[in-house]
């Protein structure tokens, strides 16, 4: 096979989101022939991501430690505010923007949630609101709902960000100030 080590790294590159045949290749070119430091410290820097990071014990979110640096903090911990989010990189998102000193709490899946561990740590931790950060969509708002119900007897107050959230759109795709904006102008539901 020609040039099997330049193709399997190729291939493997475009398994990543985003990067097509065509980056693949070029991020390929410059990793294997011309800078061979930069390939080696990104193999570096791979490793212990992947030996290191993992999911938040309390939020979710990503944590180099068994909790992450929000939960760390008891300001942010015993916040009233709860943001609920539904994947560990919208915490990044929204925290660029600055707008929240509350928690957060990552549930991608309403059905295996554990709701019995969820609303112990809303009692633990004194929440009073709970704000739904999602990607608007129908599924989102059946997913919104489904956790209103479940939580429907801790006494909670229940936003969702939507002012100039776009429909479908990812949140790591919607600009910082429109995300602030629809923080700020989240609306009760
Ligand atoms: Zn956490």
């Amino acid at each position: 096979m020609k040039n099997k080590f330049f193709n399997s790294l190729v291939e493997q590159l475009e398994q990543i989101p985003s990067i097509g045949k065509k980056s693949a290749n070029k991020i390929a070119y410059t990793l294997a022939l011309e800078n061979k430091v930069l390939a080696l410290n990104i193999a570096h820097c791979i490793e212990n991501a992947v030996c290191n990071i993992q999911q938040c014990e309390i939020c979710g979110g990503l944590a180099e430690d068994k909790t992450c640096y929000i939960c760390d903090d008891f300001s942010r911990l015993y916040n009233s505010a709860l943001c609920i989010v539904s994947s560990p990189k919208d915490i990044f998102t929204i925290e660029e923007t600055n707008t929240f000193n509350g928690s957060y709490l990552v549930v991608n899946d309403v059905k295996k949630a554990d709701f019995d561990m969820i609303i112990a740590n809303i009692r633990l931790y004194n929440k009073k609101e709970i704000i739904f950060a999602f990607t608007p969509s129908l599924v989102s708002d059946t997913m919104i709902l489904y956790i209103e119900d479940k939580l429907q007897n801790e006494n909670l107050v229940f936003s969702k960000i939507a002012h100039g959230v776009p429909t479908g759109v990812g949140l790591d795709n919607i600009d910082k100030l429109s995300l602030q904006k629809a923080m700020e102008s989240r609306i009760k539901i």
